[in-house]
């Protein structure tokens, strides 16, 4: 965008500090918190103004948003703690189809300033998506709307997908989403309201979102990232009238940050300011697990008890924000704690969204009810859970570690045996276990992303279309482990068991099985054979595919 100065890197950083008036302790131990965040600095020079111009404590907080502030770290992080990446479509990587009616369009990998709170950090520093041509993207989109027939909104998200781009590729990119015959709605994920809000202020633009808006059955929305009053500037208030002139709806969806937007008195402002300019408050989303910056996290309990007071002072239009944790399997509402948010026990919480087949794994939803709208009232401990992965742990319920790998329970009746610490043995007892459960993503993980099964029912496959296969033929299955065998080549290696399989028409099969492992160097499986005598089960097998 022409006009819009934007402060990068290390001179962009000194810049910054000297326009916002950083001492020099602040600018050091500044400095210092950002080499250990993995976001890059990134601010538009009219950001660092209007922080320059705040007093305290507004002046801090939005400091808060752009530099990670001092603080503890209760816990360690990790990158994509909502799953953006397991939940991709394989072959368009910028494609998430996570819940049934919503398409994620991940549009760009940049953003005009960068958060350090960002649950995005590992995509925005090293993702490639966006050099992909847009109209290649575009037509893909488009088919996979055709394709799926479900879907009727379509989340355009990045980074930014509006603050960089001009608006005559704004327009080639809505158009042809909100004209599918499917597609209702049409969300533009954006910062630039408070980053950028000039941009919106485009006479091209505007009436093309006035034409759009007036089209019967369709829509534009922003979902607008305002994370503190400041930000509602009068360029802001401004654009934002602009946009809704034009029809547009502004929901805010704001994280709620430790430092940022925590206290009492701000989170009273910042509801109040969505409804003085309009703007439907739609989520308070929690901070989520990110790597490098955990000492923006608060305990659950104590985001609550500020969300709550807030909500004290408010009236019923402006409390209308729900107080949500996002997870990779989905969205959880935090609906209160048992005895009392002073003396927490139990957390009580609603699954607002949940991620579809075959994402969720198995021993979730064996474990607790995995609808949306479904209530769990789970064990808690005060102060100590940060995010839903630690309740989750502390609950027996699958989670992820630090390093993003899902820890699922054991199943009832787990696989038992000699187990030695060595990678193949424990690969292939993680494997049984995953194919006990019927846990598909538990399964993938194990696999390269170019591994081969070789099935004599199948045939020769991709792992990730034998297995989502697989399960979708499955009821249920039952694995009576017999032997491990390792050979002196430690990349082979054979498991031997005995399989009870349910079919999903209910014809039941049970088979021993030999699966001979190949692994790569990093230790995933590469390449599996599996190996049974398939004559008494070929024809329930084939009844069942006829049936389909
Ligand atoms: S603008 Fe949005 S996507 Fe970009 S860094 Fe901030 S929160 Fe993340």
């Amino acid at each position: 965008m022409s006009g819009l100065k934007i402060l990068r890197g290390s001179a962009g950083f000194d810049d910054f500090a000297k326009i916002v008036r950083l001492t020099p302790v602040e600018k050091t131990t500044r400095a210092a918190l950002l080499q250990r965040s993995f976001m890059p600095f990134q601010v538009p020079e009219s950001y660092a103004r209007t922080i320059a111009s705040l007093p305290e404590p507004s002046r801090t907080q939005m400091l808060n948003i752009v530099l990670p502030p001092e603080g503890e770290r209760f816990f360690t992080g990790r990158f994509d703690p909502y799953g953006n990446k397991l939940c991709r479509q394989e072959d368009h990587a910028f494609l998430q189809h996570k819940y049934e009616n919503t398409l994620l369009f991940h549009v760009d990998d940049f953003c005009i300033g960068n958060c350090q709170f960002c649950f995005k950090v590992n995509e925005i520093r090293t993702e490639i998506t966006s050099n992909l041509d847009l109209n290649r993207k575009m037509r893909i989109t488009l088919e996979y709307l055709t394709t799926n027939p479900g879907i009727n909104n379509v989340l355009a998200t990045g980074g930014d997908p509006v603050a960089f781009r001009n608006t005559r590729d704004l327009i080639k990119l809505i158009d042809p989403l909100i004209s599918h015959p499917n597609i209702r709605v049409v969300r533009l994920a954006t910062k630039g309201l408070a980053y950028a809000p000039e941009r919106f202020e485009d006479g091209e633009l505007l009436q093309y979102l006035k034409e759009v808006n007036r089209r019967p059955g369709k829509q534009i929305t922003v979902i607008a990232q305002m994370n503190h009053p400041a930000e509602f500037t009068e360029s802001a208030k401004s654009a934002i009238r602009a946009l809704q002139e034009a029809g547009v709806q502004i929901r805010g969806q704001p994280a709620i940050v430790k430092g940022v937007n925590d206290s009492v008195e701000t989170l009273i402002e910042l509801q109040r300011a969505f409804v003085d300019n309009q703007i439907v408050s739609y989520y308070l989303t929690v901070f989520m697990p990110v790597k490098g910056v955990e000492q923006y996290g608060l305990p659950l309990d104590c985001i609550f008890r500020n969300v709550a007071e807030s909500k004290r002072h408010l009236s019923g239009l402006e409390k209308k924000g729900i107080l949500l944790a996002s997870h990779d399997f989905g969205k959880l509402e935090i609906c209160g704690f048992y005895p009392s948010p002073e003396r927490p026990e139990k957390i009580i919480l609603k699954w607002h969204q949940i991620e579809m087949e075959p994402y969720l794994p198995k021993s979730l939803k064996d474990r607790v009810p995995t609808r949306p709208e479904d209530l769990m009232i789970l064990d808690y401990r005060k102060g100590e859970m940060y995010c839903i992965d630690h309740v989750f742990k502390a609950n027996k319920l699958p989670y992820f570690d630090s390093a993003g790998n899902l820890v699922e329970p054991e199943p009832e009746g787990h696989i038992s045996g000699n187990t030695q610490n060595m990678q193949p043995e424990r690969t292939i007892r993680q494997y049984l276990n995953a194919l006990e459960s019927g846990s598909y993503r538990t399964m993938i993980q194990l696999f390269s992303s170019d591994a081969i099964v070789h099935s004599p029912l199948y045939g020769d496959v991709n792992a990730n279309e034998y297995y989502s296969g697989l399960f979708n033929d499955t009821t249920s299955s039952k694995i009576s482990f017999l032997n491990i065998f390792t050979s002196q080549n430690p990349s082979r290696a054979a498991g031997h068991f005995r399989y009870d399989w349910t079919l999903k028409n209910g014809g039941k099969i049970s088979f021993q099985c030999v699966d001979v492992f190949q692994f790569d160097e990093t230790g995933k499986i590469k390449d599996l054979t599996i190996i049974y005598d398939t004559a008494p089960i070929r024809s329930s097998f084939q009844e069942m595919k006829q049936r389909d």
